[in-house]
């Protein structure tokens, strides 16, 4: 079977263990399927996204040993691919103009939901109709309309990672209660948001396999389904336990104290890297 993954950081920080043995791992998966590795940068947004970390995470992927079989794809030069994608779901009646900041969510969300980590939007601008769209609205998915679309078919994704591996039936309930209806375009950084366009890219750069952590777990049904709506046969997927410190803490982007480049610069090789992650 042809064997095609990908790393894809959003460089937004320095790149840490946590990312090192995601990208080893894809890596050596593809090398040792005789398959291709390909990298994509998720800079998206404009204002966290910086290009010297795009810079750093090049030099530091180089100096681990990892190569890459096309030019990494910058999600930034490619706004238009996917502003196309929310169009077609938008054209298809799936999306409605929302102007909610953070604090109009926190205020219409009841008690029990508040700092709930992923709040459902409480459907505020559901009954809006797209051509009230204003200059700085974003468009949210209608969540229950986009799960209407797939009655009666079979959706599912496979998974081969290191979670439960087998068959995972995407699960409307799940969909509509607990992710509901998520921003897919957004027109303050002029694209679509983090689950379309990395899904997209995907299908783009002919993943046979994405490899990631189990943190993105989760979104893999929502990807699946925008993937379904637009007419995609979804990837496999391998999610991949997660490098924690050690007091078992997950390791975070923000956390530099584990940054690649400062093991550089205390003198650890490549190999040392290689065991600090198991590999
Ligand atoms: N860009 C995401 C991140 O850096 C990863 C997306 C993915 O691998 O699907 O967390």
């Amino acid at each position: 079977m042809i064997f095609v993954t990908r790393f894809a950081p959003s460089p937004t920080g320095p790149l840490h263990l946590g990312h090192a043995y995601s990208a080893l791992l894809a890596h050596d998966m593809a090398r040792a399927a005789g398959g291709q590795f390909l990298l994509r940068f998720e800079d998206t947004d404009l204002e966290r996204c910086k290009p010297e970390y795009t810079a750093q995470i090049i030099n530091d992927l180089t100096w681990l040993g990892i190569t890459w079989d096309a030019d990494p794809l910058m999600q930034s030069d490619h706004f238009d691919i996917y502003n196309q994608s929310v169009s077609v779901l938008t054209s298809r009646g799936l999306t409605y103009p929302c102007g909610c900041s953070r604090k109009d969510i926190a205020a219409a969300l009841a008690a029990p939901q508040e700092g709930a980590p992923h709040a459902v939007y409480p459907q505020i601008c559901k009954a809006r109709s797209i051509a009230d769209r204003g200059a700085s609205d974003a468009l949210r998915l209608h969540m229950d309309l986009a799960c209407a679309e797939i009655s009666g078919t079979n959706l599912s994704f496979e998974e081969t990672g290191d979670l439960k591996k087998g068959i995972y039936p995407i699960d409307k309930t799940y969909l509509m209660s607990d992710v509901g209806d998520i921003v897919i375009g957004r027109k303050d950084i002029q694209t679509a948001a983090y689950f379309l366009a990395s899904a997209l890219d995907d299908i783009r750069q002919g993943i046979t396999h994405v490899v990631r952590g189990v943190d993105l777990f989760d979104f893999t049904q929502v990807q699946v389904l925008l993937l379904h709506l637009l007419g995609h046969k979804p990837p496999l997927y391998h999610h991949h336990l997660l490098i924690r410190d050690d007091d078992g803490k997950r390791l975070a982007k923000r956390d530099d104290a584990r940054a690649i480049s400062l093991y550089r610069r205390e003198g650890a090789s490549p190999e040392d890297i290689r065991s600090m992650v198991g590999l």
